[in-house]
Order: structure tokens, then C-alpha cells, then sequence
């Protein structure tokens, strides 16, 4: 429930549930681009387009036109300018330890983030050493000759990060917050999700025939005849497919009761016989788990019955394939390049991104939180903070008054979504307890084993956590990160440091401008305690009916509101947004933009806090508070990564983030005196908040 996807995803990232363990997977790139420093961004504006017609492109055109995605770019927006500023500073503090590491403290953070860069960044070494690190791996595979051996190595595979066919994790018990349960879920679909097996458009098929030969490939690389590999090509498609059609989508998946089958393990041993897992908890080191949530008892039906119909062949070549899938990023290049072929058809990206960013991508999921340690040492000031939190303490009081005063909010639904905001927590810039690395080993390579060795180390302090109260402290997000979240099973939101810089925020800036922009977005994420998924969970987090039925009813009218409008916008190829998809993240970001004006409207005008020179007799206030909304948005994708998105990802592509919120705003529409008919009003207003 984030409110920016990442340079992958768009921002506004989503904690997924149950927490989902990130895979090997190959990281996207940045290049350089520098923003500007000025608050108003004015020469953003493209003032051929009519504010009435086009409101993203009326205040973004300029800027899109002047920042054109670079080739080794999906997507190009202000958030990514910004983040590939953070992925430079870091460059500098881990490129100045990396020149020193003997002169570091062996086993300490800074000596451990030297030597993973040092590992990464040693092409040559990378390079003599092809797939051959990996060999203990491809052995293990090799030698399965039964159910239980092949059942043994799907658990030994999730020890390093590869989920496949399954993922089994922690998560806060959806009925009781203050625990730690364990979960398993459907996972080792190596396209995107179930739509690119099974949906006919065209960027599917594509994308479908595609995927094929590059399995195909990559077995070739391995060492396979072309022919041999065709063949393993297709068993793994075949496999992947059925896997695909059991598997939930990502829209069933927003409910959170669809994914909530909490049984004894004894009971999930019952649902698929051929599963044990009871050896399957043993063997990552947790004999002592008794009970799980079984998050998709249909997709595990189906695994069960393909480990009876399915030749173990057909399994332990799936298995190669997920292994050398997940590595190839940090193997040499032709590995790299065999990948890189796979990403641009799925993402449009013309080329590879620099290897320093590659590597400090890896590195940031393996040491993020000691590279953050690092980052807001430096970066990060005491007035940031407590002018961020002085602006949720404004959001939040924003969002307490709406609450009062709803018309359509019947009183003991009233009080109890007044507690649940009371219970809110907030937490700005960084943990505050940092993460322990101690356990993990990091070495100057092979490259792709500390890779492992990080994916090992994490996937143990995270099952370590099943069965214990849970830990409030943590965090979610490193603090270098250009994002927000709201947790609901913490009922708690989420600002890194990484964000709270231009074009977000900016201490010097006029109110309007910072509310526009870093106001909607922690309002975004205020409203997502409230949005159509967050609403099942109460105060405490845990998910509970708090609803009078009949505002139940209202609230979910006016959110299908939202999934209507939605649903009638298309990207490139003709590919529609899924309306229920992105309710959640839709409704959040109206929410967001009401909170942060009543919020604005609320901050007495300071005699000194003057616009900007020779913005203020062009633009109001409040125009330029929609203006620092929209620029918030600014950004072009491709097409594929487009279809992509609108694929997999709960949040709107951008453009409707902005237009598609903007025209149920009456205020919008009264501060650009636009009125009658015009793309910027829906003439069927939706009203949450
Ligand atoms: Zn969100």
C-alpha cells in the first residue's frame, strides 16, 4: 500500500500479503538525470495543452518532453530522477569504502557492503567463472530420484530465495496482530503473472513465445544441445501453465480473507497428500511449527496433483530453470545478456543499465538497512523530520474532521474509525533500532554466493520470527527509498527518509507546493487504513467487521464508483486497467488529494512565506497546489512496461492518477474554473471522504 511504484513498479509500493520473500530476480538500472531546484517547476508545463482538456499533460508535457526515457530505462518519471540521485550519493560513500575495505573492521556493516560492491563490480573474475558457482546447486538437482528428495529441494531452494513452485514465509496473524504465523504461498511462474500464460491479447502471446526461447536459451548456455533444450523448454511451459491456471490473481488476492486458511499442519498434510510438510518446515530448520496458513488451498491442489502426474524429469528441469532464472543477473555475461533479452520484451527497455547500479541494486536488498544507516546519517536533517511529521500531525487532523462531520457515516461506525485513526502510528525517516547483519557472510566472491548467502540470511531472520510476538519496530522499507507505506496489520504509516526531498518536499517551498506533493502522498497512505481493503482491519490490525452494515453498504458503493471509472481507461495495446485491481490505491489517492487540501486550507498563510518570484500573480494557491500534484506524477512509461503494469500492479498508471482523480474534484475544477463539459469532470462524481 505504498503510494509510489519503485523504478520497476510504480511508486507508492505495496506491502504484499503474506509478506512475500523477494526472489533472485534481475534488477532494473538508473541513469543520471539531475532535477531542478525550484519548488514551482514551472517549465514543467506544457501550456499548448489546456488545463480543462488535460491536466497531467497541461502540467507535465514540458517535463516529459525535455526528460525522455533513457534506453536502459521502462519507465522515466520525477520519482526516478530523485532515486537515481539517492543511487549516486550511496555510489560515493560505498565506492569511498570499497577503495579501503582492509582498513575496515572485518565482520562490521561498512566492511561487509565493500566487499559485496567489490564482488559485484569484479567483472573479470564474474566473467571467468561463467555458471560454475552454481554447480553445487545444479548437482543437488540433478541427484533427485524421488517425490520426498524433489520436496527436500523445494525447501532447500527457499532457503536461498527461490520460491518455486512454493513460498513459504511469516505473517502477522490477520486475526491476531500482535503474532507471527507461518505461510505458504503459490509461487515459480516466471512470467509476471497467470494473464501472461493464459489471456490471448497480443502482448500475452508475445511475451508467451518469447519466454520459450529464452528458456531454451539459457539451457543452451547451461551446456544443452539445442534440441534437448527445446524440449526442456516445453516441459517447462507446460509445467509453468498449469501452475498459472491454479494460481489466484492478484485481485482475489486483495481480499484478505481469500488468502487467510489458517490450519494445523496435520490439516494442510490432508489437503494435499503429496505434500509433507511437516519435512518440508523441518528441513528450513522449523520442526516446531504446528500450525499455517495455507494462503491458496487451490493452487497447492494443483501441485499436489502435478507431483503425481508430472515425470520427475519434468520437475527437476522446472527446478534448473528457476535456479538459473533467478541467477542469471549475477553470472557473467551471457547469462546476463540472455536475461536482459527476456526483460525487454516484458519491459520495452532498449539497453542494460550500468554495472555499479546493477550491483548497488542487489546490494540494497542485500545490506539496504546498512547502507541506509549510512545514507540518512548524511542526508537526512532533524527539520525534515519534524516538518513531515508537523504536516501528518495537519493530514491526520484533516482526515479526524472529515470523519466527524460524514454525512453518510452512521455514529458507532463514526467512533470506531475515529479510534482506528487515534491508533494510527506514524514513523518518518529510519528505524529506530538497526538491523543486525552479524549472521551474514559476505566475501569479495564469487558474486552470485553472496547474492545466495543474503538471500539465505534473510530468509532465516525472517522464519525465525513464526511463532513470537511480533516486532513493531521494524521496518519495511529501507530509508534511501523514494516511497511511503501504510501497513494494516500495523496500522501504521510509513515515510523513509528517501522521499522527503525535492521534487516531494522542501522545507523552503510554500505550503501549497509541499502539500500538493508530499501531502497527497502521506494522506494516500492515511486513506489506505480506510480504502476498500484496509477498511476489513480495525485499530489494532487485526481484521474485524467494525462496520455498521448498512455504511458497510455506502462505502462500497462508493468505491465501486471508483472501479467503474477506473476500469474504462486503457495503456498502449488496448490493454484496460483493471477497475478492482486498483480500487484500493485509486481510492487511496482521492483520499489523499482531499486530506492534504482541507490540510493546506487549515495552515494559516505565514507573511513571509512568499511564492515563489512571478509565480504568484499567475497562479493561485490552490492552483498551485493542484500543479505540485500533478508534477508528483510526472512521467512516461513504455509501452510494454505499461501492459506490464496494468498486468500486476494495484496502482493506476500515472496519467490517471492524476486526470482520473482530479476530475471528481469539484475544488480542482473551481480553482481552474472549469466547468460544463470537459475530460477533467466526471459528470458521475465518486465521493469517499
Ligand atoms: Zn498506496
Amino acid at each position: 500500500m505504498s503510494t509510489r511504484p519503485s523504478a520497476s513498479r510504480p511508486r507508492d509500493t505495496t506491502r504484499s500479503w503474506p509478506a512475500l520473500l523477494a526472489l533472485c530476480v534481475a534488477a532494473q538500472a538508473l541513469i543520471a538525470v539531475h532535477a531542478s531546484g525550484d519548488g514551482q517547476y514551472l517549465n514543467w508545463l506544457d501550456r499548448t495543452v489546456r488545463p480543462d482538456q488535460d491536466f497531467f499533460h497541461f502540467a507535465n508535457g514540458g517535463w516529459i518532453k525535455a526528460n525522455p526515457i533513457p534506453p536502459d530505462r521502462s519507465y522515466w518519471g520525477v520519482d526516478t530522477v530523485l532515486e537515481q540521485s539517492n543511487q549516486e550519493f550511496i555510489r560515493a560513500l560505498v565506492e569511498d569504502l570499497a577503495r579501503r575495505p582492509d582498513s575496515l573492521p572485518p565482520g562490521g556493516d561498512r566492511r561487509k557492503v565493500a566487499d559485496f560492491f567489490i564482488s559485484g563490480m569484479d567483472e573479470r573474475g564474474v566473467e571467468a567463472a561463467g555458471a560454475t558457482p552454481l554447480q553445487p546447486e545444479f548437482s543437488r538437482i540433478a541427484a533427485i530420484s524421488s517425490i520426498a528428495d524433489l520436496q527436500a529441494e523445494f525447501a532447500h531452494l527457499q532457503t536461498i530465495g527461490i520460491a518455486a513452485p512454493l513460498q513459504v514465509g511469516q505473517m502477522q496473524d490477520f486475526t491476531d496482530s500482535t503474532q507471527v504465523i507461518a505461510f505458504i504461498g503459490q509461487s515459480g511462474l516466471g512470467l509476471p503473472n497467470r494473464d501472461y500464460y493464459l489471456q490471448g491479447h497480443p502482448p500475452y502471446a508475445a511475451a508467451r513465445k518469447a519466454y520459450q526461447q529464452h528458456i531454451a536459451r539459457m539451457f543452451v548456455l547451461l551446456g544443452d544441445s539445442p534440441s534437448a533444450a527445446a524440449r526442456q523448454a516445453d516441459m517447462v511451459m507446460g509445467l509453468e501453465t498449469r501452475l498459472a491456471k491454479a494460481s489466484m490473481s492478484d485481485t482475489e488476492q486483495r481480499d484478505p480473507r481469500a488468502i487467510y486458511h489458517l490450519m494445523s499442519v496435520r490439516q494442510a498434510e490432508a489437503l494435499t497428500p503429496q505434500l509433507h510438510w511437516r519435512q518440508i518446515l523441518s528441513n528450513l530448520g522449523r520442526p516446531d511449527i504446528d500450525s499455517l496458513n495455507v494462503a491458496m488451498p487451490d493452487f497447492f491442489k494443483a501441485v499436489n496433483l502435478e507431483l503425481q502426474r508430472a515425470p520427475l524429469s519434468v520437475w527437476k528441469t522446472y527446478l534448473r530453470w528457476q535456479l538459473v532464472h533467478a541467477c542469471a543477473p549475477y553470472l557473467s555475461q551471457s547469462f546476463v545478456d540472455e536475461d536482459f533479452r527476456m526483460a525487454t520484451v516484458l519491459s520495452g527497455t532498449k539497453e542494460l543499465q550500468a554495472r555499479w547500479l546493477r550491483v548497488l541494486r542487489a546490494e540494497d536488498e542485500a545490506l539496504g538497512f546498512a547502507i541506509g544507516e549510512m545514507y540518512v546519517g548524511q542526508r537526512f536533517s532533524p527539520a525534515a523530520k519534524l516538518a513531515a511529521l508537523a504536516m501528518v500531525k495537519r493530514v491526520r487532523d484533516a482526515l479526524k474532521a472529515d470523519l466527524q462531520t460524514l454525512r453518510w457515516m452512521t455514529p458507532v461506525t463514526r467512533e470506531a474509525a475515529i479510534k482506528k485513526l487515534n491508533l494510527m502510528e506514524v514513523r518518518v525517516g529510519y528505524p529506530d533500532r538497526w538491523r543486525d547483519y552479524a549472521a551474514l557472510q559476505i566475501d569479495r566472491g564469487p558474486y552470485v554466493l553472496n547474492v545466495l548467502r543474503a538471500k539465505e540470511f534473510e530468509q532465516k531472520r525472517e522464519l525465525a520470527k513464526i511463532g513470537k510476538p511480533v516486532d513493531r519496530s521494524e521496518w519495511f522499507m529501507t530509508p534511501q527509498t523514494v516511497n511511503a507505506y501504510y501497513d494494516p496489520s500495523m496500522n501504521s504509516l510509513n515515510v523513509p527518509a528517501g522521499i522527503l526531498q525535492p521534487p516531494f518536499y522542501d522545507v523552503s517551498w510554500p505550503d501549497a507546493v509541499n502539500y500538493g506533493a508530499i501531502g497527497a502522498t502521506i494522506g494516500h497512505e492515511m486513506t489506505h487504513g480506510f480504502d476498500d481493503e484496509g477498511a476489513k482491519f480495525d485499530g489494532r490490525g487485526n481484521l474485524n467487521d467494525w462496520w455498521a452494515p448498512a455504511d458497510l453498504k455506502k462505502f462500497q458503493s462508493a468505491t465501486r464508483c471508483i472501479s467503474k471509472q477506473f476500469a474504462q481507461y486503457t495503456v498502449a495495446g488496448g490493454l484496460h486497467v483493471k477497475g478492482e485491481l486498483v480500487t484500493g490505491e485509486a481510492v487511496a489517492d482521492l483520499g489523499g488529494l482531499i486530506l492534504a487540501l482541507q490540510a493546506f486550507h487549515g495552515v494559516p498563510a505565514a507573511p513571509g512565506a512568499a511564492l515563489a518570484s512571478g509565480t504568484a500573480q499567475e497562479f493561485t494557491p490552490d492552483q498551485l497546489f493542484f500543479i505540485a500534484y500533478a508534477h508528483s506524477w510526472a512521467g512516461e512509461l513504455r509501452a510494454e512496461q505499461a501492459q506490464e503494469l496494468v498486468t500486476t500492479d494495484p496502482h493506476p498508471p500515472m496519467i490517471y492518477r492524476t486526470n482520473g482523480i482530479l476530475a471528481n474534484s469539484p475544488e480542482f475544477q473551481q480553482a481552474f474554473g472549469i466547468a460544463g463539459r470537459s475530460p477533467m469532470v466526471k459528470p458521475e462524481r465518486c465521493a469517499i471522504w
